[in-house]
């Protein structure tokens, strides 16, 4: 059952700081890591040499600028431990990006930073009303991804119940859910729905649960599907963004407003940048996010480019804090799609789709190369309510979402109703492109 609108805040000293007094606490800990990779990562200090800059030019967060760019692939170049800090001795753990693009990729952890990266989940957590009185059910999956270990040392700082249920075995993970009363759910906002759907198959009524907000993250999800969880489950979901490089889920979270994501800008500091020129942009305007650990000791990261396209955007927030917000992710620009030179995000689909009666929340875009020319198809599964008999009414509905995508995303795609149930349901991160332009013909 949703709860009343409170916001819950877990350190207060940090989470609603005077901006002048953080930002002089940022410029601290930047000189800090700086010196770190400086003197401890042979490969970063001959990227500052190339650049011309030494620990001692950084002197407050505004000289990041002359700083030079981490790129993913200087982690697989140094793949495993070269862009580490610390010795090995020191490090307390290894996690791994799901490698959900190109290779995977690891990064370490010190006992210094599954503290901080515990107090981030923390914090987000306790936003979405998390106490010591909860029952957390973390799907997601435990092993090299963050999420789950990531979940569950968050919900043991607060003192929360943890049920350690990992993803899948989607029947027993409800039945668990309803007998143990649990009270928050943690997973991929696509696992969210699969649960959600199944719930209701299954006969079983929200009410019936105990459950009132959810943390959903890993991967991008829309203000729609959002709605359409909340409808289903009777919760807050709440969006939680993080990376394995920067440290895990917790990076950002929303508070109960439900308007963008508050950075922990203690632990992290965020810029935006346009991609391609690489020059920092203004508050709300859409680029590349780029961050900078401030505390890790592991593996510290120094503009750190995530791929992740959204804006910031400072100020204090209703719920008193006063850390920069970050919007919803749309897309990572490896998964943006250019068809015929209009640049598509799967997340733009998705926000069409959800306000198509007759489309269930399960879709995939695929793009073929016919005639040297990229070809958009978007298969949409139906819901189980929907005549697949009725021709006619297909017929009307491919059209009309073809329209309703013309003039959203400005592009022509094909359209293709599938039967209900018939794309793979996700109990990770959702896959929703398929991309067949590069077969090696
Ligand atoms: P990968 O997905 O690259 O294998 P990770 O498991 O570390 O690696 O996931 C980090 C990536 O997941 C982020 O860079 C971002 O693209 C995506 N992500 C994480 N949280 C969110 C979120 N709340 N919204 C959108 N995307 C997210
Ligand atoms: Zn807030």
């Amino acid at each position: 059952m949703r709860q009343k609108k409170i916001h819950y805040i877990y350190n207060d000293a940090m989470e609603c700081m005077d901006f002048d007094e953080r930002k002089k606490l940022q410029g601290e800990r930047l000189r800090a890591t700086v010196e770190l990779e400086y003197n401890n990562v042979p490969a970063y200090r001959k990227r500052m040499d190339e650049a011309g800059v030494k620990p001692e030019d950084i002197n407050g967060i505004e000289d990041i600028v002359k700083l030079p760019f981490t790129q993913k692939t200087d982690l697989r170049d140094n793949f495993p431990y070269g862009l580490f800090a610390a010795d090995l001795k020191d490090i307390v753990r290894i996690q791994g990006s799901s490698g959900t693009t190109g290779k995977p990729i690891v990064s370490g952890y010190t006992e210094n930073d599954i503290k901080v990266w515990t107090e981030m989940v923390a914090r987000a957590l306790t936003a979405a009303g998390g106490t010591k009185d909860d029952i957390i059910q973390v799907a997601y999956g435990y092993g090299l991804f963050t999420g789950g270990l990531g979940a569950h040392q968050g919900a043991t700082e607060i003192g929360a119940t943890v049920i350690p249920m990992s993803s899948g075995n989607t029947q027993r993970q409800i039945i668990m859910m309803k007998e143990l009363g649990a009270t928050m759910l943690c997973c991929t906002p696509s696992y969210a729905t699969y649960l959600a759907e199944t719930i209701h198959e299954m006969g079983i009524k929200p009410e019936e649960l105990k459950l009132k907000s959810g943390c959903f993250g890993a991967e991008p999800w829309t203000e729609e599907m959002r709605q359409h969880l909340e409808d289903l489950l009777d919760i807050d979901a709440l969006d939680i963004y993080g990376l394995t490089e920067i440290g895990g889920p917790g990076v950002a979270f929303e508070c109960m407003e439900k308007h963008g994501m508050h950075i922990n800008e203690d632990h992290v500091l965020a810029e935006i940048i346009d991609p391609v020129t690489e020059e920092p942009l203004p508050d709300d305007t859409p680029g590349e996010l780029v961050f900078t650990t401030l505390t890790k000791t592991g593996a510290p990261m120094i503009r750190y480019r995530t791929h992740d396209i959204c804006t910031l955007h400072h100020g204090t927030c209703a719920c008193g804090r006063t850390t920069v917000k970050m919007s919803r992710i749309t897309g990572r620009t490896d998964d943006m799609l250019v068809v015929r030179g209009v640049n598509v995000f799967p997340s733009q689909i998705e926000a069409v789709l959800m306000g198509v009666k007759e489309a269930s929340a399960h879709y995939m875009l695929v793009v073929d190369r016919v005639n040297s020319q990229d070809k958009l198809t978007v298969q949409v599964e139906l819901k189980d309510d929907v005549d697949i008999n009725d021709a006619d009414k297909l017929e009307k509905l491919v059209a009309y979402i073809k329209t309703q995508i013309k003039q959203t995303l400005l592009i022509s795609a094909k359209v293709e109703l599938l039967p209900p149930k018939s794309i793979a349901r996700s109990e990770g991160k959702a896959k929703r492109i398929t991309d067949n332009r590069n077969t090696g013909f």
